[in-house]
C-alpha cells in the first residue's frame, strides 16, 4: 500500500459518534475513540471542548500568522500528546524558564499525557512495570510512587500493592500523574493544548504549517512527530469478519469488548500484553466461556520475578557486533546470573537498560535479523504482565478454561453468528473450532506508520519522512532528527518515543520513553537558544 491510496489533501476527517455514544474522528486508518462516559457526553463533547479553546488567530497567541513578521519566540509544534508528546512538552518548558519557546501539543484527548496506554477506564488495565520505576523524571525514578503517597492514591485500590511491597497500580493512575504534572503547564500557558487532530504537514518557507481538524493552521520553527501507535492492522484473512457483531478488530478503543457475552467461545489472536488485558478485561465483566489465544510461535508474556533484582550483566563494555553474539551472550549471562542466585529477568533488564549502546554498536542488517527472528522472544521477556494480570491469566489456564496454542488462522468462515475457524498448529495439525467472539490483538501496526495517517504519507511522498530500515518506526539520526528521503537530517523535523526506535533501539517501556523525551527536549533546547542569540 502507498501514500496514494489515502485522500490527496487530508482534510477528510470525519468526526462523528460510535454506537455506545461515544465520540470519535477518523482519519486515514486511525479512528480515535474518545474515552468519555455517555453521561459526561454533552460536557465532554469534543465540538464543544474545542470551541472553548482560543482560535489560532486570538491576538493574544503568539502563533498567530500575522506575528510572524515580529521578534518573537521560537515556535515548537508536537504532534501527539501522549507521554512521547507531553514528555518532550513538559522537559521544554522547564528547560528555559526564562526564555522558553512558544510550545504547541495537539491531541485530541481531554488530558496531556495519557496517550494510548494511560487514556483507559478499565480496572483490569494496569501498569506493567512497577509504580517504582515509571516516572515522568528519569533522574528521579520515585516520582510517581511518592505522588501515589502524597495522594493516597490506591486506597481504594488494595490490589495494586503486591505482597513484597511493589505496587502496580491501574493504568489510568499512572495518566493522572502525568496528566496533573502537565496541567499547571497548560494554564498558565506554557504549554499550549490544541485539542485537535493534525490533518495535514506542510513546508512553508523556513515554517511547517500544520492544519488541523478544527479549521486550525499553526505555524512552527520545529516539528516533533510522537503519534507513536498506530491502529493494530488485523491479518487480511480476518476480514472476511468484519461486521460482525462480536469481530473486535482493535481492542484499544474503549468498550470494545462490550458486545462479547459471558457464555461466548472466544478467540484471542495474538498472546501479548493486549491479550492479556483482553482475558483480565473480561474476567472482571463475568465472562466464563472457553478462550482459545493462539499466536504464531505460542508464546505467552512471562511475569516478573518473585523478588525485585538489581540489574545483572555487562552489555555497554563488551561489543556485539551480531545477532548472534548477541544471544550467545545473553545466554551466557543468564547462566552465570544464575549461579549468582539472580534469575533472567535481571539479566533483561541489563540488556534493556544499555539497549542504545547494544543497538547503537550493530549492522543495520543484524537489526533486522533480531527484529525478524528474536523479537517475539525478546518481547515476550521484556514487556512482562502485571501480577495481578497473570494471576487471572494462570487460573483461567489452570482451570482448563483457557488454552494458549502456537498456531495460525488456516480459513475462517462466517456462518450465521457462528465463527468456523480452521487453525493450522505449528506442528502442522489441523484444528477446526466454532467461536462465539473473536478478539484481534497483534498489536499496533508500526511498520505501517507512514501509511498510517495522510499528513505522514504525504510527508514521505515529498521526501521529508522514510522507513526505518528495520520497520520499526520512522528513520531518524541519533540526534532524534528525521531522515529525508536522500537521508539527510532535517534539523527542524524530531521523532519522539517508539517510533524512533529503529535508530535507538529498546524505546517502547516508559523509563526509556521519559529518557528520550528528556534528550528530544534539551536538543530543542539548543536549537531555540542558537536561534534566540542570532535573533
Ligand atoms: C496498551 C499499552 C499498555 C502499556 N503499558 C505500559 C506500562 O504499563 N509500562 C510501560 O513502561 N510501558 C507501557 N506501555 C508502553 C508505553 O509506555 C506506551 O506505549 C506509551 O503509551 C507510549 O506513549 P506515546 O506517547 O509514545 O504513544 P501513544 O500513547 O500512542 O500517544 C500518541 C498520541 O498521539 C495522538 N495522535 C496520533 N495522531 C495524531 C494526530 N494526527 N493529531 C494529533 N494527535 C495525534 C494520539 O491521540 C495519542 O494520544 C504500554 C503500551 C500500550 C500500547
Amino acid at each position: 500500500m502507498n501514500g496514494d491510496n489515502f485522500p490527496d489533501r487530508a482534510m477528510e476527517y470525519k468526526n462523528a459518534k460510535t454506537s455506545v455514544g461515544l465520540p470519535k474522528i477518523t482519519l486515514g486508518r486511525i479512528t480515535w475513540v474518545l474515552n468519555c462516559h455517555p453521561s459526561e457526553l454533552e460536557s465532554n463533547n469534543l465540538d464543544t471542548e474545542l470551541k472553548r479553546q482560543p482560535d489560532m488567530h486570538d491576538d493574544n497567541l503568539p502563533y498567530d500568522h500575522q506575528h510572524l513578521q515580529l521578534p518573537r519566540r521560537p515556535l515548537v509544534a508536537i504532534i501527539g500528546g501522549g507521554i512521547s508528546g507531553a514528555g518532550v512538552a513538559y522537559h521544554l518548558a522547564l528547560a528555559n524558564r526564562d526564555r522558553p519557546p512558544a510550545i504547541t501539543v495537539f491531541e485530541p484527548r481531554a488530558e496531556l499525557g495519557r496517550g494510548l496506554a494511560y487514556d483507559t477506564n478499565d480496572p483490569a488495565h494496569r501498569i506493567n512495570v512497577p509504580a517504582a520505576r515509571m516516572s515522568l523524571l528519569p533522574e528521579h525514578p520515585g516520582d510517581f510512587l511518592e505522588w501515589i503517597e502524597l495522594n493516597d492514591a490506591i486506597a481504594d485500590d488494595p490490589a495494586a500493592r503486591r505482597v513484597d511491597g511493589a505496587i502496580f497500580p491501574r493504568r489510568a493512575l499512572f495518566g493522572r500523574y502525568v496528566a496533573s504534572a502537565l496541567r499547571p503547564l497548560v494554564e498558565t500557558g506554557a504549554v499550549r493544548h490544541r485539542r485537535a487532530v493534525v490533518t495535514d504537514v506542510e513546508r512553508d518557507g523556513a515554517f511547517w504549517r500544520i492544519s488541523d481538524s478544527q479549521g486550525g493552521q499553526t505555524f512552527a520553527d520545529y516539528l516533533v512527530i510522537a503519534t507513536s501507535h498506530p491502529s493494530p492492522s488485523p491479518p487480511s484473512a480476518l476480514m472476511a469478519l468484519a461486521g460482525h457483531p462480536k469481530f473486535v478488530a482493535d481492542s484499544t478503543v474503549p468498550r470494545a469488548l462490550d458486545a462479547i457475552d459471558p457464555d461466548d467461545r472466544l478467540l484471542v489472536v495474538g498472546n501479548g500484553l493486549t491479550a492479556a488485558d483482553v482475558v483480565a478485561s473480561l474476567s472482571i465483566t463475568g465472562h466464563r466461556g472457553p478462550v482459545t489465544s493462539i499466536s504464531r510461535r505460542g508464546l505467552r508474556s512471562r511475569g516478573h520475578p518473585a523478588v525485585a533484582q538489581d540489574p545483572f550483566g555487562a552489555f555497554e563494555t563488551v561489543p556485539v557486533e551480531s545477532a548472534t553474539q548477541l544471544l550467545r551472550l545473553v545466554r551466557r549471562t543468564i547462566r552465570e546470573a544464575e549461579q549468582a542466585g539472580f534469575t533472567w529477568h535481571a539479566v533483561l533488564d541489563q540488556v534493556r537498560g544499555h539497549g542504545h549502546a547494544i543497538w547503537r554498536a550493530l549492522p543495520v542488517s543484524e537489526r533486522r535479523r533480531i527484529v525478524r527472528h528474536l523479537r517475539p522472544f525478546w518481547d515476550v521477556h521484556r514487556f512482562r504482565i502485571a501480577p495481578q494480570v497473570e494471576e487471572v491469566l494462570d487460573r483461567a489456564v489452570a482451570n482448563g478454561r483457557m488454552e494458549v496454542l502456537a498456531a495460525s488462522v488456516a480459513s475462517i468462515r462466517r456462518e450465521a453468528e457462528d465463527i468456523r475457524v480452521v487453525l493450522r498448529r505449528r506442528n502442522g495439525e489441523r484444528l477446526e473450532r466454532v467461536y462465539d467472539a473473536m478478539v484481534v490483538t497483534t498489536g499496533p501496526a508500526h511498520g505501517g506508520i507512514l501509511n498510517s495517517q495522510p499528513w505522514l504519507a504525504r510527508l514521505r511522498d515529498l521526501g521529508h519522512l522514510q522507513l526505518d530500515p528495520t520497520g520499526l518506526g520512522i528513520a531518524c539520526n541519533l540526534s532524534s532528527e528525521a531522515l529525508a528521503g536522500d537521508g539527510r537530517p532535517d534539523s527542524t523535523l524530531l521523532i519522539s518515543g517508539p517510533l524512533a526506535r529503529g535508530a535507538f533501539g529498546e524505546l517502547m517501556g516508559l523509563p526509556q520513553i521519559t529518557e528520550h523525551a528528556v534528550f528530544v527536549a534539551s536538543e530543542l533546547d539548543k536549537k531555540v537558544e542558537k536561534d534566540l542569540e542570532h535573533d
